[in-house]
């Protein structure tokens, strides 16, 4: 099974906009389905969002190597919470420069937002019963 050409451009919208090796939004885009590591494989990074490509893995043992990899630290902020996720999700592709990714990748990411906003209306109702 093989990623749908949408499902791409949303992968290197994101990894774009993430900031991730290309190497590691080439290899998420390519091989990721066929190769399935395991979670372990991640190192530090294992929960973040980011997954490294075979051969960054190894630098991905530490939270230092992780952290000289992506130029910063994205374990600060990792939440487990599906509502700030979905908070940041939205406050991410509302910003400008998600657009400026988004339209030179040509991905139309319409149908997306809407379906992320339903999901956070949802979200939020069930909190609030
Ligand atoms: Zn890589």
């Amino acid at each position: 099974m093989k990623y749908s050409d949408e499902e791409v451009k949303n992968f290197r919208v994101w990894g774009e906009f993430l900031k991730y090796p290309q190497c590691c939004i080439e290899w998420f885009c390519t091989e990721h389905y066929t190769e399935r590591p395991e979670d372990s494989d991640y190192g530090v990074a294992d929960g973040t969002g980011f997954l490294p490509c075979p051969a960054c893995r190894s630098l991905c043992n530490t939270d230092q190597g992780l952290y000289n990899l992506l130029g910063r630290d994205i374990k600060s902020n990792q939440t487990y919470d599906i509502r700030e996720m979905y908070k940041d999700t939205l406050g991410d592709m509302m910003s400008p420069r998600y657009k400026t990714i988004a339209n030179k990748y040509d991905f139309d990411y319409t149908e997306y937002l809407n379906e992320i906003k339903a999901m956070w209306l949802t979200l939020n109702k069930e909190e609030n019963k």
